[in-house]
């Protein structure tokens, strides 16, 4: 079986020993008898499962007690509206970064519960950058950003210096270097683009957040009932979970966090030079925004593309066409991909080049 290079935006790519290990977890549990699809999520070897994996972001991550760690459903989408549902009074107000598709979506929710309070938007260059000049008034209850644009390919490098909470979507970026949680008051993130497959969602919060507003909660939304519970109030998405805890231990084996930085710069880097280099391509954003996850780009001639996408196919480079709202290109290289699925991306561009050229 030819295993193909794979540069989908989500779900994604994990890395091998992970489908390995979740396939045989499919098959027999670590020689309990019961494949991890069958088990119940109140038994022992799964209880195990999760709170390993509680305690992987935990250590990873460097998360104090006053944060809780949930795997919870519904995707990051669940979180655009569970975020002010919990956190924001009526009367309140929440500041947001609108740095494209993922962070509209975020801010479309909030007028049902409080006011929203958009500082900045990078929508007049087509998110093409992140906003850097704004003011965030101390009275927010919270200031949200998408820490990562996964359609656009920015990424924030710095974190904003702000005196409220900040919520993060990091969706696309968590785990993919060190990270302070002391500014945070939310992170979530859904796990299919770096963490795990679709159907868990990974939710971190700070706990003096909560229990701050009027409004009576639907149970299965309020943050508090998950907490209380383990994350297992209904049925929680156990395989999910199952394959994220193996990512996790993965990621713990290879460096923890400061590796992963480690080698998504050096994979960006050669994707970036790449793009910068070669004088059929060009990048979308300005430089000292691109995204270490997703990196876009187009053809000068946008006539050359299906052509392009064709060859890369045939050689195994497979995911690589935009986001159907933008078009052009994009290479997700998140964590798990290996710098020499990025070289063969690479390889493809310049072969493209020499044939472009030389006719
Ligand atoms: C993919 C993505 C989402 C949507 O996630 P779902 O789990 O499908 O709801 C939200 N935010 C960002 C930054 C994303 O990349």
């Amino acid at each position: 079986m030819k295993k193909l290079h794979n540069f989908s935006a989500g779900p994604s790519i994990l890395p091998q020993e992970v489908f390995e290990k979740a396939a045989a977890g499919v098959r027999d549990l670590n020689g309990s008898g019961l494949s991890i699809l069958e088990m119940s999520h109140r038994s022992a070897p799964f209880k195990e499962i999760y709170n390993e994996a509680v305690s992987l972001v935990r250590e990873l991550l460097g998360i104090s007690d006053e944060m809780e760690v949930l795997f919870l459903t519904g995707g990051a989408s669940t979180q655009f509206f569970m975020v002010p549902l919990n956190l924001l009074d009526e009367q309140g107000q929440a500041a947001y970064l609108d740095t494209g598709t993922w962070s509209t979506k975020a801010i479309k929710e909030v007028s049902q519960f409080g006011k929203v309070n958009v500082v900045a938007s990078g929508k007049e260059d087509g998110y093409t950058s992140i906003p850097k000049s704004y003011a965030v008034p101390s009275a927010s209850t919270y200031f949200h950003i998408t820490s990562n644009n996964t359609i656009y390919g920015t990424q924030l490098h710095e974190v904003p210096q702000v005196d409220v909470p900040i919520v993060a979507d990091m969706s696309s970026d968590i785990m993919s270097g060190p990270l302070n949680t002391d500014p945070y008051g939310v992170i979530y993130a859904g796990a299919q683009k770096n963490l795990g497959p679709a159907g868990t969602t990974l939710v971190i919060i700070r706990k003096s957040l909560l229990g701050k507003i009027e409004r009576q909660i639907p149970t299965m939304l309020n943050y508090q009932t998950h907490i209380e519970k383990n994350s297992a109030f209904n049925t929680p998405p156990v395989f999910p979970i199952y394959a994220t805890m193996l990512n996790l231990r993965w990621l713990k084996a290879n460096g923890g966090l400061a590796g992963a930085k480690a080698r998504n710069e050096e994979k960006a880097k050669v994707i970036y030079d790449e793009i910068d280099r070669n004088t059929l391509f060009e990048g979308v954003t300005v430089a000292e925004d691109r995204s270490l996850m997703n990196a876009t780009f187009v053809l000068k001639d946008p006539s050359l593309e299906a052509d392009f996408v064709e060859r890369a196919t045939s050689a195994g480079c497979v995911g690589i066409k935009g986001h159907r709202s933008v078009g052009g290109f994009r290479a997700s290289i998140y964590n798990a991909m290996p710098k020499s699925s990025v070289q063969a991306l690479v390889d493809q561009m310049q072969a493209f080049e020499h044939h472009v050229t030389s006719h």
